[in-house]
């Protein structure tokens, strides 16, 4: 009988998870719709002791065809960001709550799509599993996709941002915005003064892990 394909992310998680061996299970997840769409799956990437953990919405037109998260435009601001605020980029680990890229085509040319509920639903028990298995000291939800996924429907970045919550996912939790809204700043002004509110973001999460570290 032809096997069925697996429907339930869940279903796919090992017994005794590890980064590696979520990866590459991951790579054969069809738990939603997007794994047709996308290049390949994009799963997190960084240190299993990271201590700072980044959860951004999905990968972007590079990372899809890379097959690594943060590495277009926006990862490469996030890394500047992260220079600028003192930290280390090989002590972090960065992931998404979608691990494909989800797009509609314009032209010659793929533009992000928003995930919806369902397929973000779906691809949670990576994340979770992710966030068990590294168990970061801090979590930064980069933009409003993962901020309403972590913090619940109701949180607003616009309101919220830099600010810390309480969550049970981690002992230190802040919502800002995605590096890529930076990049879709009108203007240079706006853009260098966004820059700058997110790297004093970055900072205060850097100091808070430095307190909680004494
Ligand atoms: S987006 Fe997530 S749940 Fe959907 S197929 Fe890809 S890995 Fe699986």
């Amino acid at each position: 009988m032809a096997k069925r394909p697996t429907k339930d992310a869940a279903e796919l998680i090992p017994d005794h998870p590890t980064l590696s061996s979520l990866r590459d299970t991951a790579k054969n997840c069809q738990a939603c719709d997007l794994y047709k769409r996308g290049t390949q799956t994009v799963f997190g990437e960084g240190s299993r002791k990271a201590r700072l953990m980044f959860v951004g919405e999905q990968p972007g037109d590079a990372e899809d065809l890379a097959g690594h998260p943060f590495v277009g435009p926006a990862g490469k601001l996030l890394d500047r960001a992260l220079a600028d605020a003192g930290i280390d980029r090989s002590t972090v680990y960065v992931t998404n709550v979608v691990k494909h890229f989800k797009w509609e085509p314009r032209g010659k040319r793929r533009i992000h799509k928003k995930p919806n509920a369902g397929e973000i639903a779906a691809c949670r028990p990576w994340l979770d599993t992710e966030i068990a298995v590294v168990k970061p000291r801090a979590i930064v939800c980069l933009g409003a996709t993962a901020a309403q996924s972590l913090l619940g429907r109701q949180f607003k970045v616009t309101a919220h941002r830099g600010e810390f919550v309480a969550s049970t996912l981690a002992p230190i939790m802040l919502a800002t915005v995605h590096p890529s809204s930076i990049l879709r700043a009108p203007d240079d002004e706006t853009r260098r003064s966004e820059m700058k509110r997110f790297t004093d973001d970055l900072r205060k999460v850097a100091r808070a892990l430095r307190k909680s570290e004494v």
